[in-house]
């Protein structure tokens, strides 16, 4: 076994077990690891399987925001860069909602590219579960907004990845062909 293996298969487990009782909000309810496999799958196929901690980060990318782990937990287990880069990626939730989101899209730019690269993965995942399975209580202009809010992040990423901003555009043109964006 090589060490990316190892490192996927422990970062693919630590994920499955963190998440294990939540759910997407679309109105199919799909697991969350189904999201957090989507987005280390779209970071694979990016890298061409070059950058395992990045991949691993796509799994636990959203561990400390939405479970109960912590990022000394995760550099304890998966080591200082792997934990940076998550921690590049998670909001601070003290801060209200609707300005966290703000702040998303203020600080951006300002993140290293792999961090970039990791945001455009998840959102690119976002977008296709708003095409395919949105949440039931979301209105037109309450999907319009989100892809504003999206294309405004991922603008922040300009340069990154040409494969994951291809991945982006194409996602958000889907989108926005049918939520009329
Ligand atoms: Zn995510």
């Amino acid at each position: 076994m090589t060490g990316a293996t190892l490192l996927f298969a422990k970062a693919l487990d630590f994920a499955a077990r963190k998440h294990v009782h939540q759910r997407r909000k679309g109105e199919s309810r799909e697991p969350y690891i189904n999201h957090l496999a989507q987005v280390s799958r779209l970071l694979a196929e990016a890298t061409g399987g070059r950058d395992a901690a990045l991949i691993a980060a796509g799994l636990l990318h959203d561990a400390i925001e939405d479970t109960d782990a912590t990022l000394a937990e995760i550099e304890a287990e998966f080591g200082s860069d792997i934990a940076a880069l998550v921690a590049e990626v998670t909001d601070d939730k003290s801060i209200p909602w609707v300005e966290r989101k703000r702040l998303q899209v203020k600080h951006v730019a300002t993140k290293s590219k792999r961090a970039k690269m990791l945001k455009l993965a998840d959102l690119t995942s976002n977008l296709h579960s708003v095409l395919e399975s949105p949440p039931a209580d979301w209105s037109p202009e309450r999907k319009r907004r989100y892809l504003a809010w999206a294309r405004a992040v991922a603008d922040g990423c300009r340069g990154a990845d040409a494969t994951l901003e291809e991945g982006f555009e194409a996602a958000w043109r889907r989108c926005a062909d049918k939520y009329g964006a």
